[in-house]
Formats: C-alpha cells, structure tokens, sequence
C-alpha cells in the first residue's frame, strides 16, 4: 500500500472522530514519510502543528493506523516544511473532504413561496455548534436546542433578549438553522423587525396587503429579530400581532429577540407582552472569561490560523463588554497578521484594543515599550525568544535537539547575527559556548526555513519587533 493512500484511509478513520474544520485544519499538508520497524514517521508542514497533534490526536492517529496496519507499534513526528499544497506528498483534505452539502437548504439563497421571496439567507456562521455555552447563556442555548428539536411545541414563542452583540442575532438564525437541518422541507423565514416594518409601509400605499400577510402567515417558522424596533409603531405592530395569532394558533414556531424583556417593552401593546410572556423568556450575557477565550480559540481555527494561547487569553481578558467587540478584535488581529507577515503579541494586540476602544483600561503583563536598538544584547534577545516560545531559558540554552528547542535557538543566532551583525564566534560564547561552524549551521539552515515557512517567519518578524530591531 503506498503512504499516500494508507494516510488518506488514516484521516478518513479519523474523521469520523474529528470535526471537519479541524481536521482541515491540522491534518492539511501532513503525510506520511516512511514506515521503518514499526514507527509511523508523520511529516507536519509547521512546527506549531507538533505540539498540537502530539497532546491532541497522537492517541487516535495511531489506533487508526493500527487498525489498517496492525504491524505500526508507534509514531513519530517530524516537521518537514517543504510540505505544501502542491506537494506530491499530501493528500487534497477539500477533495476528499468536501463541505458537507446539506446546506442546500430552500433558503441558501432566498425562499420562494408561491413565487415570492420571502426570506434572505441565514448566516451560515451562525449555528448552534459554533455558539458557545457559557454558564451565562446555558439556558438560552438549551432553549434554542429544544425548539430545534421540537418546533411550534411548548417554547412559542421563543423569546431572547439581551444587550447589544451579546449573541442574540447568531443564537436564533442558529435555531432556525438547525430547524432546517432536521427537516428541509420547513420554511423558515428570518426578518428584522426593521425589515418587516419597511415592507409593510411598501405593501400599503400599492394595496399589497394580501400579498404581505400571505407571506408571512404561511411560514412554519418566523423569525423576528429586534423586535424593540416595533414599539412605538402602532400599524406594525398590529399587522404583526395578526402574523402572530395565526401562526402560533397553527402550531407554528416563532422566535423573537429583544434587547430587553417584555415587560420592559413599554411601548409595545399590552396584548402582545402577554403573548411573549407566555412563551419562553430567556436572557444572553456576556459569557465569562474561559468562554471567551473558547470563542476567540475557535475563531482562529475556522479561519485556519495559530494564534498564541498568551495572546488570545490577554484579547479575553481586556474585552468584556461584548462578545462582537471581541471577535472585532480578534479580525482586526487577523488582518493585520496577514497583511504584515508578523504574528501578532501581546502588545501588538494590546495597541488594537487601545485603538478600538480609547477609554479601555489594560489588564494584565504588557510589555514595555521597545528597547532601542544599541541597548539589545543576545541576552535580551534570548529572554524574548524563551518568552515567546513559552520555553525555559536553560533548555533554549541546552545541547537538546528537540525541535521546540531547535528553533527558538536557531531564531536567536539567527536574529543576532542578521539585526545585531555580532560575529559568529560572540555568538557561539553567548549561546552555552557553542562553536562557531555550529553557529554558521544554524544560521543558514534557518534562513532556508524561513523561505518555506510562514508561521516561521511570522514568529521571527514578531520578536524582531519585539525587540525593537525590525
Ligand atoms: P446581537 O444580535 O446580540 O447584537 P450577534 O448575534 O450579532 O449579537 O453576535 C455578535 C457576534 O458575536 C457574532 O459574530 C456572533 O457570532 C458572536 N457571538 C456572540 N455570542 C457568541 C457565543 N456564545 N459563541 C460564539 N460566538 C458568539
Ligand atoms: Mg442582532
């Protein structure tokens, strides 16, 4: 059986295990090298994906193995950065593992009923498994789960509330996705209540009132997002009540959101606060701190891009007012990583939070300004690399050939002699007394690896403006 083709069984074996997003994520550009006396040596394409696979999958990858080649005892991994999308090597994950197609749902794009649209796509980013559970909105998700399952039956409506960007608009599309996950056939209808007001005020003066009421009246699902817009709108609220009756008296399901719970609606008319009231009221808050580092965790991973623990924990910790606000930052963050080639730090990422939000008091360690450049000495730059790196100063230090000790040690001679111009020999004496041919190796087998290698690259630009000598 050729490696290729024992690989590509692995991933499907695994796949059944693993979420497709992250199987696409870390398993892209990954083969197999060889197989010699019972070690699977697997080739990963960065070094960020050793750590992640050895604690995350090495268990699962190699029963996998196993059960297709039982002669496989153990693995290995190995970093081999010439692994890419157009190696021979890899095996295609996208063709194999194609975006699952049951999103063809009747409003991929829009429904029709009766040849009308009625409905504009539902976010595809907004389904119940990327919303995550926080002690803070259990409830609201468990809610939404149920009506998921069993639409038009004991939560109608489903009423959530909360403050603005707190997951409202993604947790009810999610329902409503999920609704038609289970069942196609459903038409579910998502609208503003902004929306549904404007259409109205259209529909009137063209004498389209029937066609308006039919539309919605004839959902098996309503959604009505912002509801608190149709307080002081008499006409609208009356032509909702009148969509309401009929469909709830039909055993359809309705889902509303607010930004604050009926009876605080004052300006909405009595009959329709008792309505709410007696269906099923549920609140989203800011979700605590772990969740938010969950949120912003899983961000990185739909978006396929390794951000440091340290990093996305300080985003977590200094954004606590929404969550929108903290996946804002965290785009922010993204884009500034792509365009500059530089991975993004603490205080990279603490000077976005400042810019975004001026009156945000900074918690946490965030690095002193830049040392100028004449005041960086290999020391200084050996503390930012095992800081960077999360990884002792005696093991950056030591004679260990480890990777995760490799690099950070191949970064620091690297950066030495290309910014600092120290002499290989000072370099050598600074490094645990290495030699100075040991040195020259490192150096150039560095800058072959920063030509393949992004994150790399990316890792070496960030401590370079760490230290000041970009
Ligand atoms: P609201 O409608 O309450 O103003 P949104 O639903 O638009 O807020 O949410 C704002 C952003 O935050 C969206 O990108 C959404 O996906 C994200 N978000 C909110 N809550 C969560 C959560 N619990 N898990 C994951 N993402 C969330
Ligand atoms: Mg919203």
């Amino acid at each position: 059986m050729e490696l290729k083709d024992l690989w590509l069984d692995i991933i499907k074996e695994l796949s059944k295990e693993i979420q497709r997003a992250n199987l696409i994520t870390w398993f892209r550009n990954t083969s197999v090298l060889e197989i010699k006396e019972g070690v699977m040596t697997v080739g990963l394409p960065l070094p960020v994906f050793l750590n992640w696979h050895e604690e995350h999958y090495a268990k699962q990858t190699l029963k996998a193995a196993q059960a297709i080649q039982p002669e496989i005892k153990s693995l290995a991994y190995e970093v081999d950065t010439a692994l890419g999308d157009r190696d021979p090597r890899v095996v295609d994950l996208a063709q194999y593992f194609p975006e699952k197609e049951s999103r063809k749902l009747p409003n991929k794009a829009e429904v029709k009923i009766n040849g009308e649209v009625v409905s504009k796509a539902l976010n595809p980013n907004y389904t119940l498994e990327s919303f995550m559970v926080a002690p803070e909105n259990r409830l609201a998700h468990a809610a939404a789960m149920t009506v998921a399952k069993y639409p038009g039956e004991n939560y109608n409506p489903l009423f959530v509330y909360g403050g603005v960007g707190l997951g409202k608009t993604h947790l009810i599309q999610a329902t409503g996705r999920e609704i038609l996950k289970n069942d196609p056939k459903k038409v579910v209808v998502y609208v503003s209540a902004e929306a549904f007001t404007n259409e109205l005020i259209e529909a009137i003066p063209s004498k389209s009132m029937d066609r308006f009421r039919n539309k919605y009246r004839k959902v098996d699902v309503m959604i009505i997002d912002d509801i608190q817009f149709i307080a002081n709108k008499d006409r609208t609220q009356e032509e909702f009540f009148h969509t309401y009756n009929t469909l709830t008296e039909s055993g359809k399901q309705v889902i509303i959101s607010s930004d604050r719970p009926p009876h605080e609606l004052t300006l909405l008319s009595e009959r329709l606060v008792s309505r709410f009231e007696s269906g099923m009221i549920v609140d989203v808050k800011m979700p605590d701190y772990e969740t938010r580092v969950a949120i912003l965790k899983n961000r990185c991973q739909q978006a396929q891009i390794f951000i440091n623990d340290q990093v996305l924990e300080f985003i977590a910790f200094n954004i606590d007012t929404s969550v929108r606000a903290l996946v804002g930052v965290l785009k922010q963050v993204i884009a500034r990583y792509e365009l500059e080639n530089t991975a993004p730090t603490v205080r990279s990422v603490s000077e976005i939070i400042k810019q975004s939000k001026k009156e945000v008091k900074m918690m946490g360690y965030v690095p002193s300004d830049p040392t100028p450049h004449k005041a960086v000495t290999l020391e200084r730059l050996t503390d930012l690399v095992s800081e960077y790196y999360s990884l002792p100063k005696s093991e950056v230090l030591s004679e260990s050939r480890a990777r995760e000790c490799l690099i950070p040690r191949q970064v620091i001679m690297y950066l030495a002699k290309s910014k600092l111009h120290m002499p290989l020999v000072k370099i050598g004496e600074g490094m645990g007394n290495r030699n100075h041919t040991t040195v020259m190796h490192s150096i150039s087998k560095m800058e072959i690896q920063l030509k393949n290698d992004r994150q790399l690259l990316c890792d070496v630009n960030a401590i370079a403006k760490e230290a000041g000598i970009h």
